[in-house]
This record gives C-alpha cells, structure tokens and sequence, in this order.
C-alpha cells in the first residue's frame, strides 16, 4: 500500500481468463476428467496470485478480492448467499457449503444429459449462448450481463428461496491476498443488482415478488460483511449496475433499504462501503444513487461522460464530503485512454469533490477487456496500431500515470508521448479514407430503399424463383468438421498451399451442393466451409479491421472470444465471398443463396472506433456489405442473405434510447440490402425469437424472407409476427440446431401446422433454427431429409 496517497487509484475487477487463457485450459481439463480438483484450485490460486501481483505493481492502492471466478461472479453469489435451484438436491440447512460440484451443476447442468463440447453448452456459432439448449436442460439459465457479451448465469426465486451464508471462497480468497501482502477490497454483487437480474420460478406462483426476498438476502450481505471485518477489510464494494437502467419505484426503494441496512452494518464493523454504478448515466436514478449512505460512490465517466457536469453538481450537493471513485479509463473498449481529455475531467471532479476525495478506477470491471499487449504477437497489429491501444494491464499504467499527472509528479515525457500517440491516430491516414467519406456524404435515404415495394417485389421473386409452397432452405453453415477446421490451420500455416486449400473447398462445396440437390432443398447455400467466424471472415477482408493474436474476453465460463479491432475507415478493396458463391452456383440449377453477416452484427462483435459514433461506423460496414451484395447479384445470385443476429442485443439499456438506436440500425441494414433489383431476394437470419418489442424494426428492415429461431418456444414466439401481421417472407426454424436430436418429420409438421395458423401459408418458408455449422454431417444428413419431407406434406395439404 502507498502509505498515503492523496488520490487513490483502485480496480472494479480484473479478467480472469489469464494471459494465456490458462482459466480454460484448466477449468476443461478438470471437465474432461483430466485433472483432479487440486489441480484445478491450484490453477486458480496461481491465477489469483498473479493477478493480484500485476495490480499491486502497477501501483493500485486497493485490489479488488472476489472478482475471481472458475465460471461467473452471479453464480458465486447465488454460492455465497445458498441460493441454489432445488432441483440441484443441496440444502443450506445442513450446513455444509456449496461445493464445487454443485457450482458447476448449476452453470452447465448434470453430466449425464451433457451432450458434447468441452463448454458444456452448444452454441450456435455465433459465440453467443440462446438459453440452456434441451440435453442440459437442467443447468441454469445464462444471459448477457447488461449490454456486454459477458454471459452470467441468472440466479432464480421463488416463494421458498431462502438465504444462508453458504460458501468460504470470499473469505478464502482474502486470506489468501493477505498472505501475499495484499489489503483487498472485497468486491460484491449488489443485493438489489442480484434480485432484479435473475429470474422468479415459481409455477405455482407465477407473480411472486422477488423484492420480497430483499430482507433475508441482505440479511447475509450483513453477516458477510461482519464476516470480513474480522478478517481485517476496510473498504468492500458493492456493485450496484442496475442503477444505469431503468427502474421501477419498488427498486429504487428497495436500494434505498438495502443500502441503509448496508451501511449500518459496516459503520458498526468499522468497515466503509463504496456503491458501484457502471454501464451507463444515471439519469433519472441519479439523485436515488447519490442518496444512498455509502462513504464512497463509483461513477462510470466514459459511458456517463454526457452527464459529468450534472453529475458533479450533484455530487456536490448531496454527497459532501464522501468519496468520488471516477471511472475515467474505458473497461470495455481498447484504446490508449486521451490523457489531456482525461486529465480535464479529473480536474472539474478534483475541484468538485476536494482534496483527498478523489479516487481513481477503470469505468467497469476489467473483466470487459483482453488482458494484456504484453504478449500481442499479431502481424496485423503493426507497432503504430499498436501504440494506440491498452488492455487490462495498460489501463492499470494509465491509471497511476493519470494520478501522476493530476498530482504534478508525473513523467512529463510519459505526457507528451501519449499526446503524440494520440495525434497520431487522429491524424492517420490508416483511419480516414476520403473515399469512404465522399460516399458517405453522397447517400441519399432513396440508397436505404429498395425500388418497389414488398408486394411487388414478391411477385417478381415469385417469377424468377420459381419455388414451390413452403420452400425449403437452411441457414447457410454445414457442419465445420475436423477435416476443414485442419486444412484452414494448414492453409494459414502455410504448410497447405492457397491452390490445394482452394481446391479443397472447392470439393466440400460440391459435395454439399450435391447433398442437398440429392434431398431436395429448394434453395441451397454453398456451406461456409471458407469461414472461420461470421465476423472474422469478412473483417480481414475489409479495410479498417485489425486482428489480434491473444486479445481474449470471457464470453461465458470457459468461453472466450477475440473481438476484431475495427479502427478505421470501412470499405471493401475486393469481393469476398464471391468466388464460393459463383462457383456453388454453377453446380445446381436450383437458385443459390449468398451470405453474408450484416453490419450491425460486424459492429456488435467487435472492438469499435471510440472517434466516431456507432451509428458511424454502421453506415460504413453497410456500404462495405453492400457493394458484396450488388457483386453477388452480378454473377447471378437470386438470393442473398444478411445474417443479422446482433440486432437485438445492440439495444441500449434505457428504452428512451431504442428508438434512435433502432432507427440507425436498420437503416444501416437497409443500405447493405437495396442496392439490388426487386426480382432478387434479400434474406435476414436472427438467433433468437423475442421480436415483441422491436417487431416494427424488424419489419421495417424490409426483407423479403426472415428466418429465426422457434422450434425451442414450440412457435409461441411467433406471436409476435401474427399479431403484428408481418407482412414479408418468413421461415421459423424447425429444426433445433443446438441439440443433437434428429427431428422427426412428423415433429416438424406440427411446428408448421402451429405457424400457418397464424401466419399467411404462402409467406411461410421450412427452414432450421440457425447455421448446421456445430452439427455433424450424420445427424444434419436424416434432419434435413426429414426437413424436406415435412415441406411435401405441407404442399400436398395445401
Ligand atoms: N449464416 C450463419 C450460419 O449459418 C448464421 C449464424 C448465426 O446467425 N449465428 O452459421
Ligand atoms: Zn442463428
């Protein structure tokens, strides 16, 4: 500990993947009975270790403590506080702790229903979890933590929970750091954060209110807290993320509760508390949060930067005199923090707050961010790229250089470089490319518009196509199998020559072509045997798009995702999937269908510019995607899809912003797909099937087939197209992709029947869920035999 600094400069949280990914080396090796438990806690007390030591050398005052998890920090909590589902068979009542066989029961469900995978969970390919699919159907739910793609697992409620203090890992975990010298600031999950993120389930009393449950609940935050008194903490923090959205009157009292009871406890254990809001402005829930009693508040000052002024004032006015933990360095993105820009906030919050009042944090858990540059070997982060950004561990440099700089001890040199760094990347040539700019200044809202509208252009489709009633078609991937996973290696390698790896996906295109002319299929895809991801794929081949070689985030558990770095200018030099398309269309006579992931999935599912807005950047990709689609067409594809899964998930946590966020969205979208005549058909493929509250942008992308994910909901979720009376093309998946069950026909029939019921027969299409590319070819082979099937007893019932 710096013995008295007049600025502290602390962490919300650190990633906990390590350098090298060694939490998923060890956490599957304990999975695939690899390794013994010892094993695994010796993994993580490294981990831990390590961790701890970077922090304190990079001179943090307070290191967090408890952020650490084998899986997800709401499942340790819902460990902690003995809320565990009872269908997992364990009773706090008998007093023993959650073991780790129960944690991991809860995160990924019971081993013998586990299908494959070392995750446990089958994804889609998209990297993103849609629920615990049907085999591990006993595992608990997994959702996105607020609008990053970390994935907590939802705690559940129901009239029976009851709280215990259950688990020794926080404690441990303490004493642990203090045998390493290190004070720790014990890092909690709020109880109100906790209760409105998880789930009631109840069937028996479908309305209970879980903020009932707040008294026991903070009954144990209480003992807790008690708990690492004894042990020697001084700061804890509390973790209150809910307050950057919208909130219902019953939570915000509830904070107000919680959070009296909260600092009670501690003023009574000599402990001080610091309340943590992230992910957004506080807005209408700012005066609530300044209100509650904690001695210190943490503020999210990248994501709340339109707010700061109002902000400080009222700080200022309500909370003289507490402390004033400012997150001025982004956790969720990776560019070099703007020193001098910084440098001018802290100032106003320095005067705001007074002296000894300041403290200093990332704006978030870095959690959000890859871990270190460190060990960056990418060819495709040059040094000049890589001057302009910071992971984890530089975030932390940043940080003390900031105090630094603030307390007028800091390297002048250090200041003057970042400055350089930062004219630099402003200036570059790497980023602005007039060209894209002169196109963007030229469009015209007629570019976001196809020619005619959808009635027309479905009678010009109708003619061309020439399809039958219920057409059958997929999502595009076939299954990524070992074989083309190990030529791709080979291929970038270089120990598999550009002609032979071409030839070799020549040859798996050709045999799925014939596969599915064999069966059928009304309009076939080439497979995507070319793709290692949807975003990736399409990201090298842009101008703009960096790589990194080890820039890994946790998505879920074991789970982790590279982000592409898009850092400048968009704009496609070269066609990209042009070649697979034409070719897959010279074998069939059938209509192929192109496929490309559409602009707003490419910006979710990256690390974007921070100099620009998104809606930006989004208007950039979708020209880039549009000049594919208009080549596509040109060498005579008739139909091209834009895969746009992110859609949804891009939705900002407060409703007063959807609209403006759908609306630059979808046209983005709009100007990927309109650059092509009425008679060539634009598809759209989304994930998920919850459309009920974003159902006008969804129509309002105007595509002229949509297909989504419903065999899962049983095509409940296609209510909310029935109800709106959508009116373009639809294909609601019947197949589910994420389970390696075979569909029966007969099955797939009573989805359809149950679709045609409420939508218009003729719009409908038989298609699955979402890309077969997780799947293998003997259980793709009889699904999508029996997919075809069920579309010619359809015809023959019409
Ligand atoms: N075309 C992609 C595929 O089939 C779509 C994947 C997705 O939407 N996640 O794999
Ligand atoms: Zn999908």
């Amino acid at each position: 500990m710096n013995p008295s600094p007049c600025i502290v400069v602390h962490s919300l949280g650190h990633p906990r993947i390590g350098a090298h990914r060694e939490l998923k080396k060890a956490v599957e090796a304990y999975w695939n009975g690899k390794s013994p438990l010892a094993d695994l806690e010796a993994a993580g007390r490294a981990l831990r270790a390590d961790h701890w030591r970077v922090q304190k050398n990079a001179g943090l005052d307070l290191v967090p403590v408890g952020d650490f998890s084998f899986y997800d920090s709401m499942l340790e909590l819902s460990c902690l506080v003995g809320n565990v589902p009872p269908r997992f068979a364990y009773s706090h009542r008998a007093g023993e702790p959650v073991g780790s066989d129960t944690f991991f029961l809860m995160a990924r469900g019971s081993r013998g229903e586990k299908t494959e995978k070392s995750e446990g969970r089958e994804t889609c390919g998209c990297g993103h979890d849609h629920g615990a699919p049907a085999a591990t159907r006993h595992a608990c739910e997994m959702t996105k933590w607020f609008d990053t793609n970390y994935h907590y697992i939802v705690p559940e409620f129901h009239s029976g929970t009851r709280f215990a203090l259950s688990s020794e890992k926080l404690f441990n975990d303490f004493e642990e750091a203090k045998a390493q010298g290190i004070a720790g600031k014990p890092v909690l999950i709020g109880p109100v954060t906790y209760l409105a993120l998880g789930k009631v389930q109840d069937a028996a009393n479908p309305t209970f209110d879980r903020l009932s449950l707040l008294d026991g609940l903070v009954a144990v935050y209480e003992e807790v807290l008690a708990r690492l008194a004894k042990l020697g903490a001084t700061w804890i923090q509390i973790d209150e993320p809910i307050t950057a959205l919208d909130l219902s009157a019953a939570q915000k009292a509830a904070l107000k509760g919680a959070h009296a009871r909260l600092a009670k406890a501690a003023a009574a254990h000599g402990l001080k508390l610091l309340v943590a809001s992230y992910f957004g402005p506080l807005r209408d829930n700012l005066a609530d949060f300044l209100a509650l009693p904690a001695n210190a508040f943490h503020y999210d000052a990248v994501r709340g930067e339109e707010e700061i002024d109002a902000f400080l004032a009222a700080f200022k006015e309500q909370a003289k005199g507490k402390i004033l933990s400012l997150g001025i360095v982004d956790g969720r993105n990776i560019w070099k923090n703007d020193f001098d820009a910084s440098l001018a906030v802290l100032r106003k919050a320095w005067a705001a707050v007074g002296e000894g009042n300041l403290w200093l944090a990332p704006s978030c858990s870095l959690l959000h961010s890859p871990v270190t540059l460190r060990n960056e070997t990418s060819p495709s982060l040059d040094p000049e790229l890589k001057s302009w950004l910071a992971f984890a561990e530089e975030k932390l440099d940043e940080l003390a250089a900031l105090r630094s700089f603030l307390l007028g001890t800091g390297d002048p040199a250090a200041l003057e470089a970042n400055r350089a760094a930062q004219a630099a990347r402003r200036a570059s040539p790497r980023i602005h490319n007039a060209a894209v700019a002169r196109r963007l200044a030229a469009v015209t809202p007629s570019d976001a518009r196809r020619v005619s509208l959808f009635r027309e252009r479905q009678k010009l489709q109708r003619a061309k196509l020439g399809l039958p009633a219920f057409p059958t078609t997929t999502i595009g991937s076939f299954p990524q199998t070992a074989e083309v996973r190990a030529a791709r290696a080979q291929w970038k390698k270089g120990t598999l020559s550009e002609s032979s790896y071409e030839a070799f996906l020549e040859k798996e295109i050709a045999a799925c072509v014939a596969f599915q002319d064999e069966i059928g299929i009304d309009m076939p895809v080439h497979g995507e045997f070319e793709r290692n991801d949807m975003v990736e794929y399409f990201g090298e081949q842009l101008e703009g798009f960096a790589f990194t070689a080890n820039g890994w985030v946790q998505s879920y558990g074991s789970r982790c995702v590279k982000p592409p770095i898009l850092f400048g200018d968009v704009s496609r030099p070269r066609p990209m999937t042009v070649r697979w398309s034409a070719y897959a269309q010279t074998l069939t006579r059938r209509p192929m269908k192109g496929m490309l992931t559409g602009p707003v999935t490419i910006l979710q599912w990256s690390f974007v510019r921070n100099d620009q807005p998104r809606s930006a950047t989004a208007r950039q990709i979708a020209l880039a995607i549009r000049d594919e689609v208009v080549d596509l067409e040109r060498v005579g594809l008739a139909a091209i899809q834009i895969d746009e899964p992110a859609i949804r998930e891009g939705l900002p946590l407060r409703r007063a912003d959807w609209a403006a966020y759908l609306a630059w969205a979808v046209e983005a979208f709009r100007l990927s797909a309109s650059g092509v005549r009425d008679e060539t058909q634009i598809h759209t493929h989304m994930c998920y099937a919850e459309f009920n509250d974003i159902i006008q942008a969804v129509a309002d992308l105007d595509a002229d087939v949509i297909t989504i994910e419903t065999s899962r909901s049983n095509m409940e979720l296609l209510g909310a197209f029935a109800n709106f009376n959508y009116p373009n093309e639809i294909g609601p998946g019947v197949y589910d992709i994420h389970s390696p069950r075979i569909p029966e026909t007969g099955e797939m029939e009573r989805l359809m029947e149950k679709a045609k019921a409420v939508l218009p027969p003729r719009n409908l299409w038989v298609n699955p869920d979402c890309g077969l590319k997780t799947r293998a070819w003997a259980e793709v082979k009889p699904a999508l035999k029996n997919l075809v099937e069920t579309a010619k007893r359809l015809r023959a019932g019409v």
